[in-house]
């Protein structure tokens, strides 16, 4: 972040309280349990962390075959064939894909034959149809070919004991059909994460239901389940709880089992309410801390029975970018992956972001490509209860530590929102 040096550089001393966001996101991996892989259909894989190396046990192609549709022919009876003097051959026969029929051919024949069907023994090339007259029973050539033109050789992609993928790779659809291709159905992979989504608040109603006095509709818990499920885990919503000791020890109790990770959101700052901290500390090894970002500042993060707790703060905003902060790279650690952080990239500002002296700004922006690289304009009023401008943004404009702003027209670096 050193590029930004000079652009309202504050004089800054972190309160001895905060700890970093780098320090909290250390603290949260660190406490994560190391994946047990699983053995899937392939089908299943995509987009998962393959555990063990995969090996080619077959060649591909299995046999030499055609790579157009044309004739199959001895390259030397066409020597010196052109349009004007065409060389003329029998067809003796025709070898659709998947009909091996055809199994050898003599010299001064020639074979009708398709994409991807067996070359007959004896044949060495295949003519285009369309350098031919193309007719049934005796075809005429205009182009004399090279042994080997338009044949895809036995084993040109694969043999055996080549390597397919490798332990570490993400499969991504390629592989999928790589894989396939090679005959493998079953792969041992890191299974998606089960993630916990609990909603605390005494003021949250379902969102179907309609607000009474005072209420308001639960956004995280759908916001937050959908990122998990972005994110390639398997969420599970524990509804929404009430800020009391019991109702959230039990709904602790009933959940925790089915979770490789719990995630909770309110109830973890500093209100008459936030009994959170107290609850979890009283059942696991968890602390409450202060973390010098803007927004998100109140954060639990801890182990129960077991599990990693990670708790956001209730505003909408803050437990959206907390959750691109700390939860996606725990889910992704948890998948097994070492890229866990989405890619930055770098943009010009369109409008001067301001973030307090001495913590971590996130600021919501739309991404805009010009000419001259990428601009990143703020997509609204960046209060921590604002949807909409969430809802408009593709990527959190950085507003580092060390300045407490960022002026139109300056670099700053973009967390990506979008795959
Ligand atoms: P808290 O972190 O519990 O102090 O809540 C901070 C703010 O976020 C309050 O205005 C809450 O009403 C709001 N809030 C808490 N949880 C949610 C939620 N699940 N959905 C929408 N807003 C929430
Ligand atoms: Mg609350």
């Amino acid at each position: 972040m050193s590029g930004f040096v000079g652009h309202g550089r504050a004089q800054v001393t972190l309160p001895e309280e905060l700890v970093t966001v780098d320090g909290h996101l250390t603290a949260i991996l660190d406490q994560l349990p190391t994946p047990e892989p699983i053995e899937l259909r392939l089908s299943d894989a995509l987009g998962l962390v393959l555990a063990e190396d995969v090996v080619s046990e077959v060649t591909v192609p299995a046999w030499a075959n055609s790579a157009m549709d044309g004739y199959a022919v001895v390259a030397a009876d066409l020597e010196g064939a052109t349009v004007d003097a065409p060389r003329r051959l029998p067809v003796v026969g025709e070898v659709p894909a998947g009909r091996p029929e055809i199994t050898s051919l003599a010299a001064g024949r020639c074979v009708r034959i398709m994409t991807g069907a067996p070359l007959p023994a004896g044949a060495d090339a295949v003519v285009p149809v369309e350098q031919t007259s193309g007719a049934r029973d005796s075809v005429a050539f205009h182009v004399a070919v090279a042994p080997g033109a338009h044949v895809r050789g036995a084993g040109e992609d694969l043999r055996p004991g080549q390597p397919l993928t490798t332990a570490g790779r993400r499969l991504g659809p390629a592989d999928i059909g790589l894989l396939a291709t090679a005959g493998v159905t079953r792969v041992v992979c890191i299974p998606p994460p089960r993630v916990v989504v609990l909603s605390t608040g005494d003021e949250l109603v379902p969102a179907g239901d309609t607000p009474g006095p005072g209420e308001i509709r639960d956004a995280n818990g759908p916001m937050l389940a959908a990122m998990v499920r972005a994110a390639g885990g398997v969420p599970f919503s524990a509804g929404i709880v009430r800020d009391d000791h019991t109702s959230l020890a039990h709904a602790l109790d009933t959940n925790l089992g089915h979770a490789d990770l719990f995630v909770c959101t309110g109830g973890a700052s500093a209100g008459t309410r936030d009994l959170l901290p107290d609850v979890l500390a009283a059942l696991g090894d968890v602390s409450a801390v202060k973390v010098a970002m803007k927004p998100g500042m109140p954060q639990i993060r801890g182990r129960v029975a077991g599990r990693t707790v990670i708790g956001l703060p209730g505003n909408p905003v803050s437990a959206y970018v907390s959750f691109e902060v700390f939860v996606r790279p725990a889910i992704r650690r948890l998948q097994g992956r070492r890229d866990v952080q989405r890619p930055l990239v770098t943009a010009t500002l369109a409008e001067a972001l301001h973030a307090p002296p001495g913590k971590r700004g996130y600021a919501r922006v739309r991404l805009h490509r010009d000419g001259a690289g990428w601009t990143a304009a703020p997509t609204g009023p960046q209060g921590s209860h604002v949807v909409t401008s969430i809802a408009l943004a593709d990527g959190l404009a950085v507003v580092p530590e060390d300045v407490d702003q960022i002026p139109a027209g300056a670099p700053v670096q973009v967390h990506l929102l979008i795959d």
